[in-house]
């Protein structure tokens, strides 16, 4: 039987609830069969994050280990350069050719999306489920709109059919959550306590990362 198969991509400086939640929530509501939680190792559009791949990587594979649909995927870990999601959206389609393939973005990422490296690229690889995103404007922006018109569905049963090629709104009662506000709270001595995993707040407590 074929597979269906979600990807979310995230620095995860650190991996939170907010992530947890909306990756949790779309794996349910589609039916995918697991979620790759993958690392962004070197993430092009932004700044360095603050801890190296290797310790994002063992934050989330804690925070998702009591999460048996969501899997910690250190795929852009094995590749050197920019961690372009097209290059791992190609990865997965060689290892899955016939299977269907989510990439799960939240609202804030896909109105980013044609700055991504070979943007054009991604809708013939995958399909894109876009979720809300608290403390953002969830509408899409204009240029976004025009360009998503012939890939909109509103049935999400299209997702499991097709292996790419339609892009659908998920809804998933966002928590406003975000790792900058997280790093920027343990720097000001802040609890962040309802925003991780009890054990990654302790794995970054006992390290000091973020102070
Ligand atoms: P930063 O604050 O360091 O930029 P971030 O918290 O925005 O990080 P990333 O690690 O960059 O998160 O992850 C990016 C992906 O996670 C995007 O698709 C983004 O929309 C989604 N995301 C991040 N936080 C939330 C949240 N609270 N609710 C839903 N989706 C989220």
């Amino acid at each position: 039987m074929a597979k269906f198969i979600g990807i979310y991509g995230g620095t995860f400086d650190p991996i939170h609830l907010g992530h947890l939640t909306a990756a949790s929530a779309v794996q349910k509501e589609i039916g995918l069969d697991e979620v790759r939680m993958v690392l962004s190792a070197n993430p092009p559009h932004r700044i360095a994050p603050v801890l190296s791949a290797e310790q994002r990587f063992s934050l989330l594979k804690l925070a998702v280990s009591e999460s048996p649909s969501l899997v910690a995927d250190s795929c852009e870990m094995e590749r050197s350069g920019p961690s372009y999601m097209v290059d791992t959206l190609s990865d997965f389609r060689r290892k899955y050719p016939n299977d269907s393939l989510v990439l799960v973005l939240g609202m804030e990422a896909f109105n980013g999306l044609m700055s991504w490296h070979r943007w054009e690229e991604l809708i013939k690889l995958t399909h894109i489920v876009v979720t809300d995103r608290a403390g953002f404007d969830n509408q899409f922006e204009a240029a976004v709109k025009s360009y998503i018109t012939p890939f909109l569905t509103k049935d999400k049963s299209q997702l499991k059919q097709q292996t790419h090629g339609k892009i659908y709104c998920q809804s998933v009662k966002p928590l406003d959550i975000s790792a900058t506000q997280i790093r920027q709270r343990i720097k000001d001595k802040k609890t962040v306590k309802e925003m991780l995993t009890s054990q990654c707040l302790d794995v970054i407590n006992k390290n000091s990362f973020y102070r």
